[in-house]
């Protein structure tokens, strides 16, 4: 180890301790994930100081990495289990993965911004994360050919819950969307079962927006 990784570490430990276990969050296996994950490589030289604060980072192409709390928040409210496999929507920095990734089976995520979503696969091979598959479209469709999922994460704004995403998702099955206007929206948790979906809200959240088909147009 040297000198920064000393750092960070140390940085690492109290955002977990002061943003994330201060607010509630008790998943061993968040709070085991979020300590792990060297969030710093997430962002590009000129941010690596501040990837430990309690906000959002810009990450290129007008997109953000979102503050550490809301990335625990949603793992924990994904119910994440050893042998899931999950689908995101918004790959991004590749950050939120990389927290999946260390919890479960296996982790798909699609990115609709072709340098984004290369230099996450750049990523995600260096940090040897060889549970991440990877994609290139819209997710507003989902992955067709991998459901159906445990779990399915938006990490981007929806003005509605896309349709393919409900069928996609696996009976006993959980989803986590911000759903809302371009300004503000609410965390919705969805959960499907063999009599339907149920809905909670998990309150109010900031995102960027989800573009495509099933999500706003361009
Ligand atoms: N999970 C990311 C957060 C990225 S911000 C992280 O941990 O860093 C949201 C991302 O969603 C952006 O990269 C944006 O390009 C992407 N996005 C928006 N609409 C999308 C769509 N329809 N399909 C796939 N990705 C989309």
């Amino acid at each position: 180890m040297d000198e920064n990784s000393i750092k960070y570490e140390r940085q690492r430990q109290e955002m977990v301790r002061r943003q994330i276990e201060a607010r509630g969050v008790t998943d061993p296996k968040v709070l085991a994930a979020m300590h792990k994950v060297p969030r710093h490589l997430f962002v590009s030289d000129a941010l690596r100081d501040q990837a430990y604060g309690d906000f959002p980072l810009p990450i290129g192409e007008q997109q953000t990495i979102s503050q550490p709390y809301i990335v625990a928040e949603m793992t924990q409210a994904l119910q994440p289990g050893k042998d899931d496999r999950i689908l995101e929507i918004g790959t991004g920095s590749g950050y939120q993965a990389a927290i999946l990734a260390e919890i479960v089976f296996r982790v798909y995520t699609i990115e609709k911004i072709y340098p984004l979503y290369t230099q996450s696969r750049k990523l995600f091979d260096k940090l040897r994360y060889h549970n991440i598959v990877t994609k290139y479209s819209d997710g507003t469709s989902g992955w067709e050919n991998e459901s159906p999922f445990d779990g399915i994460i938006v990490t981007a704004g929806s003005p509605i819950i896309p349709k393919p995403l409900v069928s996609q998702l696996a009976v006993g099955g959980r989803m986590v969307i911000p759903v809302g206007d371009l300004y503000s929206q609410e965390l919705i948790k969805l959960y499907k079962d063999e009599h339907g979906i149920r809905k909670t809200n998990l309150g109010g959240c900031r995102f960027v927006k989800l573009v495509g088909e099933y999500g706003w147009r361009a």
